[in-house]
C-alpha cells in the first residue's frame, strides 16, 4: 500500500504484521496530503480529531501520556514519499518533550544526562525543520559549550552542561522565529505534520522529483511512532544495516552501528561507528537476532534489503526497511545468488537488473580509488574513460594512430570528416555541441568516450593549444576524459577494464532462454562485427557502406566519382571502389559467417564526401593573394563550382537514400556486385554468408521495385561469372511515413523490413534532430509537452503508431516478413519494449549496447 501509506509507514506496518518488534504508531496518509496541498495549505476538515483520537488509543496501549507527569509519550515523527525521496522533511524525534516532561523522563529513568540530551536534540530537529532556524546556529551552541568544558565529544557533555545549552537553544529560537518554543505536545505534533505536508512542495523536493521522473501530486505520508530510545546507555545503541553488500552483492551484512546513539548519529559522522559484524562481540543476542530479522525479511520481501534498527536497554527495535540501492555488479550478483537459493525465479532475476544500468559495466572506466585532478567538466556524452596525447586534426590523428599513439581528439565539434580520427583515437573532446552531437553520436556508435559542450575550452587550431582560464594545454599533453560524468583531467588516470563476471553471464543466459525478440548489432567493419559476436548479437542489422567511403584512401576516389562528368568517368572510378567495398563486405560477412548482415545502400547527400565550400574558397583566395599557381587556382574554381552546384538547401530532405540509387544507378549496382561477390568468395572457401540488402528511404514501392530489378540483374550475372548460388534478400528501411501508410504496397517487393527511426523521427515530427535537440526540446521537456526527447525515447504515440501501422499492412501481403529497428531506439530499453509489443523480429543496436538490449528484450517479454 506504498501509495496510499508511504514506502516507510507501508513497510512498518508489513513488519509489524509479520510479527517484528516495530514501535507502534499511525499513518496519515499521502490523500491527506493532497487535500492539504489542493486546499492552500489547510489540514482536510476532521484530521486533527482524529490524530487526537488515535494517540489516546496510542497512550493506552503504551500506559503513556502526552505531557504526562509521570509517564509521558514521546514520539517520532517521519515524513514518506511513495518512492523514497531525499530533500523533503527531516525526522522530528522526541516530540512530546518540554520543561516539565523532559524531568520527569530524568525521574523515571534516573537518567538526567539522557533526558537533556532527547531534548536538546528536539529542540534543534524541531528549531530547524519546522520552526526554520538554521541547523548550524544550534551547532554553534553546542560547539561554544563543548570548547567551554573543554570535551571533544556531544555524548561527554554533562546533564549540567546540556540544560546551559537547552536555554540558550530556547533563547535562539525565540529571536530567529520571533515566538517561543512550543510547549504543549499536541501543538507540537500538528506543527510538525503541517511541516511535513509542505516539505513535499519545498525547492529541494520540487528538483529531486523532477531529475527523477515523480509526479508532483503522489504526497507524502506522515508516519507518527512511539520512541525507543538508543541513548540510554551503553546497552543501547542505533544502527542501519544492507542485508548484502551493496557495492559489490556479497552476501554478507552489510552496516554500521553507534553504542549510545540516537537517529542519525551513525551518518551524521559525530563519532566513528562501528562495523556491523563487531554487534557480534557488543551484543551477541542482540547480534543474533538482527541476523534473523534480515533473512526474514529477505525472505518476505525477496529482495535485499536496507534496515534500520535500534536497540533500547537489550531490546531489538526495527525502524525501517526498504530494497537496498545497489551499483550495476551488485544488482547482477544478488539477482543470480537470489536465483540460486531459490528465492526468486530467472524471470525476477532479469527483472531485477536495470538494463541501462549496465551500461557502466561495458566500459573502460577511471578506478574509484584513483585521486583525479579534474580541469573542467563537459556533458558525459558516451560512456567510459580514456587518456590520450591531444590531438586536434583527424588526418594527424590517423596518421599518429599507425605508430601505436594513443591519442585524444579535441575539437570545436566534429563533423562526418572526422570519423576516421575518432576511429584513430581513444575518445573525443568538443568545446561545443549537445549530448545528441555528432561527436556524441558517432562515439555512442563506437563505443568510444567521449565529453562534449565543454565550454570553458577555448581551442586554438592555429598555434594547436587549447586553454582552460589560464591553463594552456598543448598538442601532444596528455589529457584524461571520463565519459560517465563529464569530467576532464590532466596526465593520464589509472583504469580498470569492463567485467563480463560470470554472474553477468549467466544473467544473459537467462535473459536469452526468455525474450522472443532478436537483437543484433549496428556495424560496419570487421571488428565492430567481431565485438558484437562476443556480446552475443545474432547477426547485423544496419551495416552503414558510407563510412567505408569516408576512409582517407578512398575519398578522393569517392569524389572523383561524385564529381564524374560522364558515365563513363564515373564508371572508372566505380571500378576502382568495386575491390575495395568487396574486401570490405567479405571482411564483414565471414565475421558474422552464418548470421544475417543487413547491407544499405549509399544513404548521406553526396556534398557530405566533397570538401567545404567556404574553406575552399579562402583556399582560393590565398593562392590568388599569394600569386599561386594558375592552374591550381582553375581546378580548385572548378570544383568549388561543382560543391556548389551539389549543395542543397536542405539536404535531409534532399538528394539522398535511394534517389541516389535512381539518378545513379551504376553506383548501387556496383555495391549489389560488391556485395554479392563476397558472398560468392566466401561460399566458395566453405562459409555461410547471409547477405540482406538494404535500400534506404524509400517511399513508393515502384522505387523499390525498380532497384530491386537492378540488383537481382547483378545477382544473376556474378552467379553466371561465378558459377556459385548465392541465397539474398532484398529489403527496404521504413524512415518516411509515406513508406510506413503504404507499407502493404511495399511489402510485395520486400523480403523484411527495417525500421529507420531516426530519419523515422524526424520526418514524422518534422524536426531537423540536429536543431531540435539543442534549440528547443529542452523547452519542450521543460514545459512538459514531451516526457522524454524522442530521439532518445522512441515516441510510442506518433513514430509507434505508424510503425504498428506499417507492421500490419506490411504482413497482411507478406505474413512471414521480416522487421527490425535499426535507429539508436533500437539500444533504449522503453523504445525495445515497444518493439516487442508491436511483434517486431529483431532490434539492431551499437555493439556495447547489445547485453542492454539482450536483457530489455527479455524485461518486454516477462
Ligand atoms: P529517513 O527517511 O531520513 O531515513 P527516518 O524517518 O527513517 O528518516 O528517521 C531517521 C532515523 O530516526 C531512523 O533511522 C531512526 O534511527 C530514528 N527514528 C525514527 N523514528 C524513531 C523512533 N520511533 N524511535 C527511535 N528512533 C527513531
Ligand atoms: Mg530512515
Ligand atoms: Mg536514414
Amino acid at each position: 500500500m506504498k501509495m496510499l501509506l508511504g514506502g516507510k509507514g507501508a513497510n512498518m506496518a508489513e513488519m509489524t504484521n509479520i510479527g517484528l518488534p516495530v514501535p507502534p504508531g499511525m499513518i496519515i496518509t499521502t490523500e491527506a496530503c493532497r487535500d492539504f496541498t489542493a486546499q492552500g495549505q489547510k489540514f482536510p476538515a476532521g484530521l486533527e480529531d482524529e490524530v487526537k483520537e488515535k494517540i489516546k488509543l496510542l497512550e493506552a496501549k503504551l500506559g503513556k501520556k502526552f505531557g504526562d507527569e509521570s509517564n509521558p509519550l514521546l514520539v517520532s515523527v517521519r515524513s514518506g514519499a511513495p518512492v523514497s525521496m531525499p530533500g523533503m522533511m527531516d525526522t522530528v524525534l522526541n516530540l512530546g518533550l518540554n520543561d516539565r516532561t523532559v524531568e520527569v523522563l530524568a525521574n523515571v529513568t534516573n537518567n538526567e544526562r539522557f533526558a537533556m540530551d532527547c531534548y536538546r536534540r528536539f529542540i534543534t530537529m524541531f528549531g530547524d525543520v519546522v520552526m526554520g532556524v538554521e541547523h548550524h546556529k544550534f551547532e554553534s551552541i553546542l560547539e561554544a559549550q563543548k570548547k567551554k568544558t573543554d570535551v571533544r565529544f556531544d555524548h561527554e557533555l554533562s546533564a549540567a552542561d546540556l540544560r546551559e545549552v537547552i536555554a540558550d537553544y530556547k533563547k535562539l529560537i525565540q529571536k530567529e522565529a520571533g515566538r517561543s518554543f512550543p510547549q504543549e505536545p499536541i501543538e507540537q505534533l500538528f506543527m510538525s505534520v503541517f511541516a511535513v505536508f509542505n516539505s513535499w512542495n519545498n525547492d529541494r523536493a520540487i528538483v529531486y522529483r523532477k531529475l527523477n521522473k515523480i509526479p508532483d501530486d503522489f504526497g507524502t505520508a506522515v508516519n507518527i511512532q512511539a520512541m525507543v530510545f538508543g541513548n540510554m546507555g551503553d546497552d543501547c545503541g542505533t544502527g542501519v544495516a544492507f542485508t548484502r553488500n551493496p557495492s559489490t552483492g556479497e552476501k554478507k551484512l552489510y552496516g554500521e552501528y553507534l553504542i549510545n546513539a540516537q537517529g542519525e548519529d551513525v551518518v551524521a559522522g559525530i563519532r566513528t561507528p562501528q562495523p556491523i559484524a563487531a554487534l557480534e562481540n557488543d551484543m551477541p543476542e542482540i547480534y543474533r537476532q538482527f541476523a534473523d530479522t534480515c533473512k526474514l525479511l529477505e525472505k518476505h520481501y525477496r529482495n535485499m534489503q536496507d534496515i534500520e534498527f535500534t536497540v533500547e536497554r537489550g531490546k531489538l527495535w526495527i525502524l525501517q526497511t526498504r530494497n537496498g540501492k545497489r551499483t550495476a555488479p551488485a544488482a547482477i550478483k544478488v539477482a543470480v545468488d537470489m536465483v540460486e537459493e531459490g528465492l526468486i525465479t530467472k524471470e525476477d532475476a532479469v527483472l531485477r537488473v536495470e538494463a541501462g544500468q549496465l551500461d557502466q559495466l561495458l566500459h573502460r572506466r577511471i578506478d574509484p580509488s584513483a585521486k583525479l585532478d579534474v580541469v573542467t567538466k563537459g556533458l558525459p556524452a558516451s560512456p567510459g574513460a580514456a587518456s590520450g596525447a591531444v590531438v586536434f586534426d583527424a588526418e594527424l590523428a590517423e596518421e599518429l594512430a599507425k605508430t601505436g599513439k594513443k591519442l585524444l581528439l579535441v575539437r570545436t565539434e566534429t563533423t562526418p570528416d572526422d570519423i576516421h580520427g575518432i576511429v584513430a583515437s581513444q575518445g573525443v573532446l568538443t568545446s561545443r555541441g549537445g549530448m545528441t552531437s555528432h561527436a556524441a553520436v558517432v562515439a555512442r556508435g563506437m563505443g568510444k568516450p567521449c565529453v562534449c559542450g565543454c565550454e570553458a575550452m577555448r581551442i586554438d587550431y592555429d598555434n594547436k593549444v587549447f586553454t582552460i582560464s589560464d591553463l594552456k594545454i598543448k598538442e601532444g599533453d596528455i589529457v584524461s576524459i571520463d565519459g560517465s560524468n563529464g569530467n576532464v583531467m590532466l596526465g593520464e588516470v589509472p583504469m580498470i577494464d569492463p567485467e563480463l563476471s560470470s554472474e553477468f553471464q549467466k544473467i544473459l543466459e537467462w535473459a536469452d532462454e526468455i525474450r522472443t525478440l532478436g537483437v543484433r548489432a549496428n556495424a560496419d567493419n570487421p571488428e565492430d562485427a567481431a565485438k558484437s559476436r562476443e556480446f552475443g548479437a545474432a547477426g547485423i542489422g544496419l551495416c552503414r557502406t558510407e563510412h567505408m567511403f569516408m576512409a582517407q584512401d578512398r575519398l578522393p576516389i569517392v569524389q572523383e566519382m561524385i564529381l564524374a562528368s560522364s558515365l563513363e568517368e564515373r564508371q572508372v572510378a566505380l571500378a576502382k571502389l568495386l575491390p575495395m567495398q568487396q574486401g570490405d563486405f567479405y571482411g564483414i560477412l565471414k565475421a558474422m559467417d552464418g548470421f544475417p548482415v543487413t547491407i544499405r545502400f549509399l544513404d548521406p547527400p553526396l556534398h557530405e564526401f566533397l570538401p567545404n565550400a567556404e574553406e575552399l574558397m579562402v583556399e582560393i583566395t590565398t593562392l590568388r593573394l599569394t600569386n599561386g599557381d594558375k592552374r591550381e587556382i582553375d581546378e580548385k574554381e572548378e570544383l568549388l563550382s561543382k560543391v556548389r552546384a551539389l549543395s542543397e538547401f536542405n539536404p535531409m530532405l534532399g538528394h539522398r537514400g535511394c534517389r541516389l540509387g535512381i539518378t545513379f544507378p551504376e553506383v548501387y549496382a556496383m555495391q549489389a556486385r560488391a556485395v554479392l561477390q563476397a558472398a560468392a568468395q566466401l561460399i566458395k572457401e566453405g562459409y555461410n554468408p547471409v547477405p540482406e540488402i538494404e535500400i534506404p528511404l524509400v517511399i513508393d514501392v515502384k522505387e523499390l521495385a525498380y532497384l530491386r530489378e537492378l540488383v537481382i540483374n547483378v545477382g544473376e550475372e556474378v552467379m553466371k561469372e561465378t558459377g556459385v548460388k548465392i541465397h539474398y534478400t532484398i529489403g527496404t528501411m521504413i524512415e518516411v511515413p509515406r513508406a510506413a501508410l503504404l507499407a502493404d504496397d511495399v511489402a510485395t517487393q520486400a523480403e523484411f523490413f527495417s525500421f529507420g527511426t531516426n530519419d523515422l523521427t524526424q520526418t514524422t515530427l518534422g524536426f531537423s534532430r540536429d536543431d531540435a535537440e539543442g534549440k528547443f526540446i529542452p523547452a519542450y521537456l521543460e514545459k512538459k509537452i514531451f516526457a522524454d526527447s524522442p530521439f532518445v525515447v522512441l515516441d510510442r504515440m506518433g513514430v509507434g503508431k505508424l510503425m504498428k501501422m506499417a507492421v500490419e499492412l506490411g504482413r497482411s501481403t507478406k505474413p512471414d516478413l521480416l522487421i527490425g529497428i535499426c535507429g539508436e531506439h533500437g539500444g533504449e530499453p522503453s523504445s525495445i519494449e515497444f518493439c516487442h509489443l508491436v511483434g517486431l523480429n529483431f532490434v539492431s543496436c551499437s555493439p556495447f549496447r547489445v547485453p542492454i538490449a539482450r536483457l530489455a528484450a527479455a524485461q518486454a517479454k516477462v
